[in-house]
């Protein structure tokens, strides 16, 4: 019995979370001697939400725990990687291919998808906020709209994605961080006025932690960021949690309280700012002064990546269904210009764009389902999707 809504790990590795045409298509595959018999399967995307040119890449670490033990080959992109859902023929990329035995692995691609779907979305989500604040500080705030079984995975994909910091305490153990958040409304109000809450936070909370104060509970956000910055000595940031009610201008509220707490010489005192803001607010935000961002609900509630599953070789025959491309391949990238290239042969092909030599971009993750190496740390991951999409800029 579960208490609440949400599949367990065992439950989820035994397949339970597939949809049921799974279980009958392995009980007839059974009953007619075919389990056995060798597929290679891959994934790919037609297209990414709303129009985005490049995704990252995320969710597979979680895959490979799925599918090891299981009598399979894993080949596939790094998780982190900066992928095109298409070549520029538009020849869709797979992002991962797996080889064995077909009984061994159908009723495990509910699950797989949903993995690797999940992630990719909140990750891309996650990268494309960071691209638009322009270095500044990004913290995923989003776990408290989702289901909480999830806050572990919604965290590490924003994470890996670009965020600097994650606000659940079990998501930030997962990416092996120290989980970061201001204050809430609740403790001004429950403290009975501001700066008896900015005091009491001051003195009680250790002193490793950033002190940032929500300066927009009960009066103007000019009036309490001054307030906060006369009560906390070492105050390293107020938040400005503006309701929708109010937000006549952000920008503007954002430049009169740069504006007035520099005046008193708080110009040390950075401008963070939270409250259902998406990637497209915050340019605007950061060239009026913000300093760093809360992002919750258009991350954590990002745009799925529809990847799907398809048989492409059986029994050493290319085969598909209409609309997918037969054989097993090969997934080349130029790292100069990022060309990518599908393609079946066993040749290194040279870039179309740049005439350069490119570079096997898939690798072999499970062989027999055993790892070829052991899992990557949170953050060897969002370096290397970072270092990709600073290269690409936002498209
Ligand atoms: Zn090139």
């Amino acid at each position: 019995m579960h208490k609440f809504f949400a599949a367990t790990d065992d439950e989820i590795a035994a397949g339970r979370t597939t949809d049921v045409y799974f279980e009958r298509t392995m009980e007839v595959l059974s009953a007619k001697g075919k389990l056995d018999c060798h597929a290679v399967s891959e994934f790919t995307v037609g297209g990414l939400p709303d129009g985005w040119k490049w995704g990252v890449f995320c969710g597979s670490e979680e895959l490979i725990r799925l599918y090891e033990g299981r009598p399979v080959d894993l080949y596939g992109l790094p998780e982190g990687t900066v992928f095109r859902p298409r070549t520029q023929e538009g020849i869709k990329v797979p992002v991962l291919r797996l080889e064995g035995p077909y009984g061994a692995y159908c009723e495990l691609e509910s699950p797989a998808l949903g993995f690797i779907c999940f992630g990719s979305g909140v990750a891309t989500m996650s990268a494309r906020c960071k691209l638009a604040a322009e270095g500044r500080t990004v913290m995923s705030f989003g776990v408290r709209r989702m289901h909480p079984a999830i806050a572990p995975a919604i965290d590490r994909a924003s994470y890996i994605g670009g965020c600097d910091s994650v606000s659940s305490l079990i998501g930030a153990e997962t990416i092996g961080q120290e989980a970061s958040g201001t204050m809430p409304h609740a403790l001004i109000i429950m403290m009975g006025d501001q700066k008896a809450a900015f005091k009491a936070f001051d003195e009680v909370v250790e002193k490793a932690v950033k002190r940032v104060a929500l300066v927009d509970t009960f009066y103007d956000e000019k009036v309490e960021a001054v307030l906060a910055c006369e009560t906390i000595k070492d105050l390293h940031a107020v938040r400005l949690d503006t309701p929708a009610s109010r937000r006549g201008s952000m920008i503007d509220i954002i430049r009169e309280v740069r504006w007035e707490m520099d005046q008193r010489g708080y110009s040390n005192v950075k401008i963070f700012i939270s409250g259902g803001l998406g990637e497209k607010d915050l340019g605007p935000l950061v060239r009026a002064g913000a300093d760093g961002f809360g992002v919750g609900t258009s991350i954590s509630n990002a745009p799925v990546i529809d990847f799907a599953m398809d048989i492409v070789e059986r029994e050493k025959r290319p085969v598909s269904k209409r609309g997918k491309f037969s054989g097993r391949k090969r997934v080349h990238r130029c790292m100069a210009c990022d060309t990518w290239s599908v393609s079946t042969g066993k040749d290194v092909p040279v870039c179309r764009t740049c005439g350069k030599e490119m570079a096997l971009a898939e690798k072999l993750l499970l062989k027999n389902g055993k790892r070829t190496k052991a899992a990557e740390s949170a953050q060897t991951i969002r370096k290397r999707a970072m270092q990709q999409f600073e290269k690409l800029g936002l498209e």
